[in-house]
C-alpha cells in the first residue's frame, strides 16, 4: 500500500492504475517489492521529459524561465540518472541517441508554444483525500496549476504520446478525475478547469492541449473504483492479466513462475 520509500499507508493513482493494468504486477511491485531488472525506454523517456518540463515550470514560478537548451539539459541529466538506476531496455528501433534527438525537438516545441501570459501558480502540488474509515488516504501531486490573465485557474497534467488522444480518452482519463478530487481537497472551487497537455513524440512534435471537465458523478465513479481496488488488495486478489502490455513488463520472469 506504499509507494517505495514512503511508510505511511496510502493509495496513489499510480497504484490504482497498476492494479487495474495487472493485479499481479501490482503485487510484484508494491507488495513483494521485486527490483525490476530493467526500465522500459518509453517509461524512462516519459519520466525524463516530465522532469524537464517540471524544471521549466519551476523556473517560471521563480520568474526566470529556462531556455529550450536548458530544459534539454535537464532531460539529459534525468535520463542519465534513470540509466544509472538500472539498464534501459529499448524497443521500436529506438536508441539513447535517437531519443535524445527526439526529446530536443519535443522540448523546443513545448518551449516555443508556452504562453508567457499564463502564470504558473503551483507545481507538484501534494494532496491527500480522506477516503473514510478502514481506507488509507488517496494521495498525489498535481503537475501544474496555471492562472490565465482573465483569472481562470487550470489544473493540467502532461503526457507524452505517440498519437493524438480520442475525445473519449480525454473525458474518461482517470488521472485527471483523481486530480480533480485532489484539487477539491486543496480548496480549488468548481470553476477550476482541467487539461491534458499531450506532447506528441512524432516526427514533427506537437503539443495538444485538451480541455475537459469533471463532474461529481465522475468523481463518485472513480471513488467506487478506488474502493473496489482496495478490496482486491486487502483480499489479496492478485492474478495475471496477460495482454499486450506484458511486452514491456519487467516482471515477466516471476510472472512465469506464478
Ligand atoms: S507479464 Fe503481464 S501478466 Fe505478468 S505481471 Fe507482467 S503485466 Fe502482469
Amino acid at each position: 500500500m506504499n509507494d517505495q520509500g514512503q511508510e505511511k499507508p496510502h493509495l496513489s493513482y499510480s497504484q490504482i492504475n497498476t492494479y487495474c493494468t495487472c493485479p499481479l504486477k501490482y503485487r510484484f511491485h508494491y507488495i513483494d517489492r521485486i527490483e525490476p531488472p530493467f526500465t522500459a525506454a518509453p517509461l524512462a523517456f516519459g519520466s525524463a521529459i516530465h522532469e524537464a518540463v517540471g524544471a521549466f515550470y519551476q523556473s517560471c514560478l521563480e520568474g526566470d524561465p529556462l531556455s529550450a537548451d536548458q530544459i534539454h539539459d535537464v532531460y539529459r541529466q534525468a535520463w542519465e540518472s534513470h540509466s544509472k538506476e538500472r539498464p534501459i531496455r529499448f524497443s521500436n528501433g529506438d536508441s539513447e541517441d535517437s531519443l535524445t534527438t527526439k526529446a530536443k525537438r519535443m522540448l523546443e516545441v513545448f518551449h516555443a508554444e508556452f504562453d508567457p501570459a499564463v502564470q504558473i501558480v503551483g507545481i507538484e502540488e501534494p494532496f491527500e483525500v480522506d477516503l473514510g474509515k478502514r481506507m488509507p488516504p488517496l494521495v498525489g501531486w498535481i503537475d501544474v496549476v496555471e492562472q490565465a490573465p482573465d483569472g481562470t485557474v487550470t489544473v493540467a497534467d502532461l503526457k507524452t504520446a505517440s498519437k493524438r488522444y480520442a475525445d473519449q480518452t480525454v473525458h474518461s482519463n482517470l488521472q485527471l478525475t483523481c486530480y480533480s478530487l485532489g484539487a477539491q481537497s486543496l480548496g480549488f472551487n468548481g470553476d477550476t478547469r482541467f487539461r491534458l497537455d499531450v506532447l506528441l513524440k512524432t516526427q514533427n512534435p506537437e503539443v495538444i492541449r485538451y480541455e475537459t471537465t469533471r463532474t461529481n458523478a465522475d468523481r463518485d465513479r472513480f471513488l467506487k473504483l478506488v474502493k473496489s481496488v482496495w478490496q482486491g488488495i486487502r483480499k489479496e486478489i492478485f492474478f495475471p492479466k496477460s495482454d499486450w502490455q506484458c511486452g514491456q513488463c519487467p516482471f515477466a520472469d516471476p510472472c512465469k513462475e506464478w
